[in-house]
């Protein structure tokens, strides 16, 4: 993509993040954009990086670990959000700062393992299926505080907040719904994780509903980079 062209997106984006924030009283400036780079070049990571966006999701560890390399010149937080394998845990933990995805104990086991003494700890978002459907990954809303307290125990793992991907829906009542059943689970976990301060939630198609259920952390694919070609 024309750097032009993504330098716009991203300026549409920032936009739409201010409208939404002014509209719900909140302050822009406490939610973040993740830029979602899965399937792009590490050129079109670099142009965006020089367009002032600095964290970047990824989902597919292989075409992550060679992006991230490419890129080491460049100071970027990079986030795993993709599905985990249990034999990949190690170069996940080595080789990013946030994972969004653990939805299960022996996950966030073996990356507290592996993660390297050198590096601070491991910061974690829990995935939480909210839309209950038996497929989709994510620990259910019975089982999170369980696993909540398990990731406590670990200390080479923070436990920043809980991320979701709601089964896609145009009704924003339903995606503010979805959000809302988020927000209520992260509340309701506050006694035994009070540091926790991440809502990963809301993506290029219903970020206004998550930021109106209280997003902190928006991950924004196609509206900066335009559609994946995967
Ligand atoms: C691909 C992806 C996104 C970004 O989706 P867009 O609709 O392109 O914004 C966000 N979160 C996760 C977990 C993804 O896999």
């Amino acid at each position: 993509m024309d750097e032009r062209l993504l330098f716009d997106k991203i300026a549409n984006l920032r936009e739409r993040v201010r409208l939404a924030a002014e509209k719900s009283q909140r302050a822009a400036g406490a939610i973040q954009v993740l830029a979602v780079s899965k399937t792009q070049p590490a050129e079109a990571i670099r142009a965006a990086w020089r367009g002032g966006l600095d964290q970047f999701g990824e989902s597919y560890l292989q075409e992550a670990l060679a992006k991230i390399n490419e890129l080491r010149d460049l100071p970027i937080t990079w986030h795993f959000i993709g599905p985990i394998q249990s034999n990949k845990t190690r170069p996940i933990a080595e080789h990013f700062a946030w994972v969004h995805s653990v939805d299960r104990g022996k996950i966030a086991q073996r990356l507290n393992q592996h993660r390297p003494e050198s590096l601070p700890p491991l910061q974690i978002c829990l995935q939480v299926n909210i839309s209950g459907e038996s497929s989709k990954s994510g620990v259910s809303l019975d089982e999170l505080p369980r696993l909540a307290s398990e990731v406590l125990l670990l200390p080479r793992l923070q436990l920043r907040g809980l991320m979701a991907i709601p089964a896609p829906t145009r009704d924003p009542a339903q995606q503010r719904a979805a959000f809302a059943t988020l927000r209520l689970a992260m509340a309701q976990l506050q006694p035994i994780a009070p540091a926790m301060d991440t809502l990963s939630m809301g993506m290029s198609d219903d970020l206004e509903a998550a930021i109106a259920e209280g997003a902190t952390m928006l991950r924004v694919g196609s509206g900066i980079f335009g559609p994946r070609n995967r």
